[in-house]
């Protein structure tokens, strides 16, 4: 479907999750079309801008990154202050990453007063089957989405490095912020 003219709304989304899940790289896919390998912590601007059609709607979406904050540790309450929804990545085969979502579901609470809708992606699908054979415990597709059910926050398996499910999991997301309003 092409994308002409001018967006009906624009939401801002921001990037949540432990450094390194990919948050980075899962703009740069969006917006971009392609996997950097060594892309450094932040893009050198703010925010990207997607235009999204859903449904027969434009829809542009403004993708905020960390810059690198989460780091260390000090992520500002303002971050998520006036955001429309959360995009909350994790590493699918780093288990850390998985446990401190629940971290980053507080934070984001403490820091907005409204409820956020929220797209939780399990990134990294490519290196699913290269870990688990030196015993490191990848998170399952069920595991994950018990946790999303929990959190009240919608659920998709993501790769940036293939490209798999980004534009699926952004779609989403702005569904559900049509829709709330
Ligand atoms: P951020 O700190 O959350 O922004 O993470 P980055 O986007 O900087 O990614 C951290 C590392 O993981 C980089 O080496 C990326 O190339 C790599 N990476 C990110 N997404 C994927 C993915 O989907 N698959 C694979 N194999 N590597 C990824």
């Amino acid at each position: 479907v092409p994308i002409v003219g001018d967006p009906e709304r624009m939401y801002k989304v921001v990037l949540a999750g432990d450094a390194a899940v990919g948050k980075s790289s899962f703009i740069m896919r969006l917006c971009k079309g392609k996997f950097v390998p060594n892309l450094n912590s932040t893009l050198g601007v703010d925010f990207q801008t997607k235009t999204l059609n859903v449904d027969g709607k434009l829809i542009a979406l403004q993708l905020w990154d960390t810059a690198g904050q989460e780091r260390f540790r000090s992520i500002a309450k303002s971050y998520f202050r006036r955001a429309d929804g959360v995009l909350l990545l994790y590493d699918c085969t780093y288990e850390r990453s998985f446990i401190n979502v629940r971290d980053w579901m507080e934070s984001i609470q403490e820091s907005s007063d409204k409820v956020l809708p929220m797209m939780m992606c399990a990134n990294k699908t490519d290196l699913r089957e290269d870990v688990g054979e030196d015993g490191k415990k990848c998170i399952s597709f069920e595991d994950g989405q018990k946790l999303a059910r929990e959190c009240g926050s919608l659920f998709i398996e993501t790769s940036a490095k293939e490209g798999d499910h980004i534009t699926e999991a952004v779609t989403e997301l702005a569904r559900l912020l049509m829709t709330n309003e």
